[in-house]
């Protein structure tokens, strides 16, 4: 029998009042996958991504957790989590400590330096001692090249190097699922390669990743698989070699027309 997926999510809604932004979403995420969202501004991609790990509450729907119990969604986040049972409760825990989210702004605390964001999160939120958190955040300084960069303050890096402080935040917390938003979009172009060198390699190293981003070349090499993304709906899915090369979708070849 094939490995349990590790995430899933099924039949997501949400609105934001009139505004019906995920109509139906199924999603299944499999470890060391990684899912690339695609699709014009506004389609929602965003907005899925957090329904993932509980940043945004679907109004319908469900999302499971390596083969745990699920979060049912059952309108709007006051009734999605208050009414929430001890199960449901527990999957949406799983959700929230077992996935770390990058960010199109880094948001890095400006008022500690760089090994002190690192650092934090693990401290703060998994209680991993002081000690033990430093030497695994200098780790993976190292890895992403700015371990000299320890004791600088986020205004003294250039976006690049927050951006890949903010993947390194992420990796601290030792999640199973890395998410992320856009990771490139608000940097210079020069200094989009730096990041997405990084991902790449977390790719190569086997973490799973869902990520929504406008770099298609960047999807077409490194995801297993790629959604398109067009008003709240996945219009097409599948391998990149297909879709970037022969879409079944009109939509989708419209799309890729616009921006490759
Ligand atoms: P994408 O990531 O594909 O650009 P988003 O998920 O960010 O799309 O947004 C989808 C739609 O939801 C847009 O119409 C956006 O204006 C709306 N939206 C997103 N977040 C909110 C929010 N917090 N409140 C109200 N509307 C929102």
């Amino acid at each position: 029998m094939s490995e349990a997926p590790l995430l899933t999510a099924t039949g997501l809604h949400l609105s934001f009042g009139d505004n019906h932004v995920l109509r139906g979403i199924d999603l299944e995420v499999r470890r060391g996958e990684v899912v690339a969202l695609i699709g014009p501004s506004g389609s929602g991609k965003t907005t899925l991504l957090r329904s993932l790990n509980g940043l945004a509450a679907p109004d319908a729907g469900t999302v499971a957790f390596d083969g745990g119990p699920s979060v049912t969604f059952d309108g709007g986040p006051r009734r999605a989590w208050g009414r929430a049972g001890r199960r449901a409760q527990a999957a949406r825990d799983a959700l929230r400590d077992r996935s770390a989210m990058v960010f199109q702004h880094h948001h890095l605390f400006p008022h500690l330096t760089v090994l002190q964001n690192v650092t934090e999160g693990p401290v703060q939120t998994r209680c991993v001692p002081r000690a033990e958190a430093e030497s695994r955040a200098l780790g993976l300084l190292e890895r992403v090249g700015l371990a000299d960069k320890r004791d600088a303050y986020p205004r003294e890096l250039s976006g690049g190097q927050q951006q890949r402080v903010g993947i390194v935040r992420a990796l601290a917390l030792q999640p199973d699922l890395l998410l992320f938003d856009e990771p490139t979009s608000a940097l210079d172009p020069e200094l989009v390669g730096e990041v997405l060198t990084v991902m790449k390699e977390l790719a190569e190293e086997g973490w799973t990743m869902v990520v929504v981003t406008h770099e298609l070349q960047f999807a077409r090499a490194v995801a297993d698989e790629v959604l398109f993304l067009d008003d709240g709906a996945v219009v097409e899915r599948g391998a990149p070699s297909t879709m970037f090369s022969a879409p079944r979708e009109e939509r989708t070849r419209r799309f890729l027309h616009q921006v490759l």
